[in-house]
């Protein structure tokens, strides 16, 4: 008998599977069945289509070789049966069927030997006055962005109000902010944008840029209400009411496993599916993947909600093959990500410093900042990145970074993916082999100084000072404690020391040694350079001459500016 197989949801997950399955098996039946009309299409191209950058929706939904991925595609193009505009409500398990509302009113009942969910993530709502306002909106679907974008085109958008500083709303504002020339603000209540994926310096430097273009940010503010009559005029948080004719919520996801739950599949805590590494739910007959998942995370090995694209299509496939009979496995993943935040992109893989900890690691992080090519290359730019590391197995656990348009930084975040996976060491971060030409990398790429550097500070030799530290350090400069020994050339100290004569001194590394005597030998000294090489090598030179209470700022002057810190 033809094995039929159903497959709930057809964007990421539900397409892949249901291709894949097909190409492996063309005698078979497969149906996808989705709620929206609008069906298979880029959902991480969202932003890039309100910014105009994708000028229109069906490009989203066409293949390379621009055939729109419709259900007359599905069928023609695929062998696949979509059934759009239908609601699956129900699964009875014991008699294998699902049951369906189309929008025509319509139901009926569906048979499958097996079951795919891909039922995806809904936004989380903030349960607040004002939420069912007109002119609020989510971007969890095409549908929510091809409104925006209407709305925005017709003119009718002067302000905006981001609601979240994750990478969606990140996205969004600069969509808003850039093209359309919004008065755009994000609201977060965390400290920092991308909360828990990065650091708070490279936060910073990600703000910093933004707020270069434009787009405001109001930090540990807590949105209260939405105000307004029919339309939204306004954002009431606990600090001060912000006007908007525009609201974008982009607090978080939930898993969208009603459908799961009421059939009596098990999930976690949080709602969301319990699947072994095949895919499978606690019905062997039922598969599941994508937003509505737990997956092993990599570096902990215990669950955890990775809703990314790229982890969906890749179970997608895997679910495809074992509904063949194969046996695909999806092992798990480290949540690597990238963002572009206007002409600069901001990525990481496995934990940053705070997550680590959160989990319970003895973790550190060291940051350095270095040339994305060779340093004689004309075109160049500093780039930052960050490792975090278990402090007493030298185990790497995340990396971070910041700078340079796309495949600077997405290159070397992706080197290091599969160290993270296998539990690599430090040194292991040291030796990965880099493809080197000038125009590309450097001899010692900055992805093996990060590793030199970590390893030079888990040993003793170094001693940094965090961009965090130095923070504090530069608000309370008038102390008396601290002396700021600027290691760079004259030309880029003295003006420094000129303006802060009583505690900024001017010695370039290369004169340290015999200008050791001018640094004083009472108070901490804080060291200096651009990027923090030659600041360093100063560090080295004073502990040969006993002045050992020395710390090296990370990322130097450079990542000061960056971080938007005036002096
Ligand atoms: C704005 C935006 C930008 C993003 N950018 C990135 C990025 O840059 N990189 C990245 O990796 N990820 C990104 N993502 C995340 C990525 O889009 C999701 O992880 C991915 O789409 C999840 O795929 P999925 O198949 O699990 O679920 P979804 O894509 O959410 O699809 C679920 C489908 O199920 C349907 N459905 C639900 N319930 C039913 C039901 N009962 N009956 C019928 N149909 C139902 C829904 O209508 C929906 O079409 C982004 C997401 C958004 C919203």
């Amino acid at each position: 008998m033809t094995e039929n197989i159903v497959i709930v949801g057809a964007v990421a997950l539900g397409a892949k599977a249901a291709c894949r399955f097909k190409r492996l098996r063309q005698d078979a039946n497969v149906t996808i069945i989705d709620k929206d009309e609008l069906i298979s299409y880029g959902g991480c191209g969202i932003p890039f289509y309100v910014a105009g950058d994708v000028s229109d929706e069906t490009e989203l939904r066409s293949t390379s070789f621009h055939m729109v991925r419709d259900e007359n595609f599905f069928l023609n193009d695929k062998g696949v049966v979509a059934m759009i505009g239908t609601e699956v409500t129900e699964i009875d398990r014991t008699n294998k069927t699902v049951h369906i509302k189309k929008n025509s009113g319509e139901e009926s009942d569906i048979s499958y030997d097996k079951l795919v969910l891909a039922t995806g993530s809904v936004p989380r709502k903030l349960d607040m006055p004002g939420i069912n306002l007109k002119n609020v909106y989510n971007v969890s679907n095409l549908r929510d962005a091809i409104a925006i974008k209407k709305k925005i085109t017709q003119g009718q958008v002067e302000k905006a109000v981001i609601i979240g500083a994750g990478f969606i709303g990140l996205e969004m504002a600069q969509a808003l902010a850039d093209m359309w020339e919004i008065d755009t603000t994000v609201i977060e209540y965390f400290d920092q944008v991308m909360p828990g994926f990065v650091s708070r310096s490279i936060s910073l430097m990600a703000q910093r840029c933004m707020e270069k273009n434009e787009v405001k940010f109001h930090l540990e503010e807590i949105v209260q209400a939405l105000e307004g009559d029919e339309y939204v005029t306004g954002v009431k948080t606990n600090k001060r009411t912000l006007p908007a004719d525009m609201v974008i919520m982009s607090v978080g996801i939930v898993p969208n496993t009603i459908l799961a739950k009421e059939a009596g599949i098990e999930t976690g805590p949080g709602g969301h599916i319990i699947v072994n590494d095949r895919m499978q739910t606690s019905d062997p007959d039922i598969y599941s993947g994508g937003d509505c998942v737990l997956i092993k995370h990599l570096v902990t090995g215990k669950p955890a909600y990775i809703p990314l694209g790229s982890m969906a299509n890749r179970q997608g496939r895997v679910i495809g093959t074992n509904l063949a009979g194969g046996d695909g496995r999806f092992k798990g993943g480290v949540g690597s990500f990238v963002v572009k935040i206007f002409e600069k992109s901001l990525a990481g893989a496995g934990f940053s410093i705070d997550m680590a900890r959160k989990e319970g690691f003895d973790a550190v992080s060291v940051q350095v900042a270095q040339f994305d090519r060779a340093h004689f290359y004309p075109e160049k730019e500093i780039i930052y990145l960050e490792l975090v590391v278990d402090r007493k197995t030298r185990t790497v656990l995340g990396i971070q970074g910041w700078g340079g348009e796309g495949s600077e930084m997405v290159g070397r975040i992706n080197a290091v993916v599969p160290l993270i996976i296998n539990k690599a060491k430090v040194e292991d971060v040291s030796n990965l082999e880099i493809a080197y030409s000038p125009p590309f990398a450097s001899a010692m790429d900055i992805v093996n100084a990060l590793g030199n550097t970590t390893e030079n500070f888990l040993d003793g030799m170094y001693k940094p000072m965090q961009m965090e530290e130095f923070i504090e350090c530069w608000k309370s400069r008038n102390n008396g404690e601290c002396y700021f020994l600027d290691c760079r050339a004259d030309a880029d100290a003295i003006p420094f020391q000129e303006k802060f004569p009583e505690i900024w001194k001017s010695i370039p590394h290369d004169e340290l040694e015999r200008r050791c005597d001018e640094v004083p030998r009472d108070k901490k000294i804080i060291l200096l350079c651009n990027t923090g090489i030659r600041s360093y090598e100063a560090q080295i030179n004073l502990a040969a001459h006993g002045i050992g209470d020395t710390v090296s700022v990370e990322s130097g002057i450079s990542g000061i500016k960056d971080c938007g810190i005036e002096f």
